[in-house]
């Protein structure tokens, strides 16, 4: 199956662009969603987790103790490394899991990770799309729907890739500004994936 992988800064809309595709009847992938269902389900992962950050990392009722973890990893790249590195191969499992449900009649799947050129999954998509938008209009949607202030939001920004370096190792871009419509350049893109998936398949 044809895989695009779709990444963007925070806030620059990522989801919202998915959920256009998603009407266009494309599965989603939504590997940041599914990170935190394994870290609860994923046995291996939960067992890592365990001998790495110690069994505290869970509550009894089997719960994961953010507060644990995140006081670990907080502003310690190692440690963030190490759960990384627990975690990324665990979710590149679930959406092989995922993908094996998928109705086989779909022209392509999307999987959707914020981490998604850091943490090496693109290079396990046939093609990736990275979402971009002016730093203003991230901080603006971004307090607007977490309710945060801007300096929290700028500190989120601040410990990603920037989009310039993004833009290196992606294919395809959206520009999700308040001049261009998102939904036209979804149509655009979903006309050259179908069109390259005839291609593959004559
Ligand atoms: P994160 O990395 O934080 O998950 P994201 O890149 O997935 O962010 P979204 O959640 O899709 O971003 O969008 C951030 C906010 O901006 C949401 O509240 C969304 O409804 C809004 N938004 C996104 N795109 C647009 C747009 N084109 N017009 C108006 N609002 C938008």
């Amino acid at each position: 199956m044809y895989k695009v992988g779709i990444t963007g800064g925070i806030g620059s809309g990522k989801t919202t662009v998915c959920k256009v595709f998603e009407v266009l009847g494309i599965p989603v992938f939504y590997a940041d969603t599914e990170a935190k269902n394994i870290m609860i389900q994923d046995a291996l992962l939960i067992e890592g987790i365990k001998s790495t950050f110690g069994k505290e990392s869970y509550f009894e009722d089997g719960k994961l103790n953010n507060k644990h973890i995140a006081g670990i990893v907080f502003n310690n790249e190692a440690q963030l490394a190490k759960l990384n590195a627990l975690v990324h191969p665990a979710v590149f499992r679930a959406f092989d899991v995922w993908e094996e449900q998928v109705n086989p009649n779909v022209p392509y799947t999307l999987k959707e990770a914020a981490l998604l050129f850091e943490s090496g999954s693109y290079t396990m998509c046939d093609t990736t799309i990275l979402v971009t938008a002016p730093l203003d209009i991230k901080l603006k949607r971004v307090m607007q729907r977490d309710q945060v202030t801007a300096d929290q939001v700028t500190a989120r920004i601040d410990k990603q890739l920037s989009d310039d370096e993004k833009a290196k190792l992606a294919n395809h871009f959206i520009r999700n500004d308040e001049e261009h419509s998102i939904i036209e350049q979804v149509l655009a893109l979903h006309q050259q994936f179908l069109e390259i998936v005839t291609d593959l398949q004559i």
